[in-house]
């Protein structure tokens, strides 16, 4: 087959989704008499959340979002942190919380992201969030898969009906995107560490998102013609490039819709908390 799959450009596509929300961001702000807000919780000193954190702060930036940073050193409490949330759970100008995740293993991360309100649950991670998804009600969905969605709507494909794959079911990603795909009505299959042919799954799949974690795991050959990939993986080769969970120069050779790595549903992820965050003060500060 030759080598024909389209590149669906996560970056074009969350910036366009961005600057869809200024003009509600200004509205909401000249109503208000303050923009939409977002408090960002970053504990401790890992390199990689300390970058997601300041691209995530200087997107806000730029569509008029109002971003308030705490950062809180590594040796930090639950009690702590948990305090923390409580205060910003209380402050009007804080429309959205984004606690970044990983936290230190002594925090208990459940018992504080269930300690965010459900009104400002931008990152969709609460309990309350994910059994709305569950039941199909209106609720802040998480970012990474509401951004895997905008990308495979992106393509023009119909898809209902479609064999979807998800790869990983992480409560960030994985089980999440699957109930998005299933909302959409596509045939959604899960798999995980524990499936016993992860070859003759993905053969099967119109749709398939990668959300593993494992540098480029998902062989080119695996890819059905013509499928739609969305590559969620970001990992750091031996070399320090950044690639995905999808051998890609062997993929698009089969592919239809290919997202690249990086480029593809990582600034996408971003696009989307900012829409969070400007949903939740349109739907809980008017
Ligand atoms: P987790 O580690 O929480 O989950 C990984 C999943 O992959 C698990 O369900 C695991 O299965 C499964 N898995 C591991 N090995 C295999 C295997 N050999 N075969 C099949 N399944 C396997 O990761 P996340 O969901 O948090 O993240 C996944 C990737 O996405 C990472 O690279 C992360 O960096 C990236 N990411 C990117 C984002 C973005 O904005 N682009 C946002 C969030 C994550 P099991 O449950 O059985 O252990």
């Amino acid at each position: 087959m030759a080598d024909g799959a389209k590149i669906i450009d996560g970056k074009a596509i969350a910036l366009e989704c961005q600057e869809r929300l200024r003009p509600a961001v200004a509205a909401f702000a000249a109503r208000k008499g303050y923009p939409p807000g977002l408090g960002v919780i970053l504990v401790g000193e890992n390199p990689a959340s300390a970058v997601y954190v300041k691209n995530k702060e200087l997107a806000c930036k730029k569509v008029g979002i109002a971003s308030f940073h705490h950062a809180l050193p590594a040796t930090a409490s639950s009690a702590d942190v948990a305090a923390l949330i409580r205060k910003l759970n209380e402050d009007r100008r804080v429309h959205g919380i984004l606690l970044q995740l990983p936290l230190p293993a002594h925090i208990a991360e459940q018992e504080m992201l269930r300690s965010i309100n459900p009104a400002k649950d931008a990152d969709g991670f609460h309990p309350v969030s994910a059994g709305n998804l569950a039941v199909g009600a209106p609720t802040y969905v998480p970012c990474t898969p509401k951004g895997c969605m905008v990308l495979l709507r992106s393509t023009g494909s119909a898809i209902a009906g479609m064999r979807a794959v998800v790869v990983g079911r992480s409560n960030i990603v994985g089980k999440p995107v699957a109930q998005l795909l299933l909302a959409e009505h596509a045939t959604v299959t899960i798999c995980h560490s524990k499936t016993r042919d992860l070859a003759a799954e993905v053969r099967n799949a119109d749709i398939l998102i990668a959300a593993i974690g494992k540098p480029e795991m998902i062989a080119g050959a695996w890819i059905k013609p013509g499928a739609i990939v969305i590559d969620v993986g970001i990992n750091r080769r031996a070399d320090g490039t950044l690639c995905g969970d999808v051998a890609f120069a062997d993929a698009k050779r089969n592919a239809g819709w290919i997202t690249p790595v990086p480029g593809g549903v990582g600034p996408m992820t971003v696009a989307m908390l900012l829409e969070n965050t400007v949903e939740g003060a349109q739907r809980y500060d008017e």
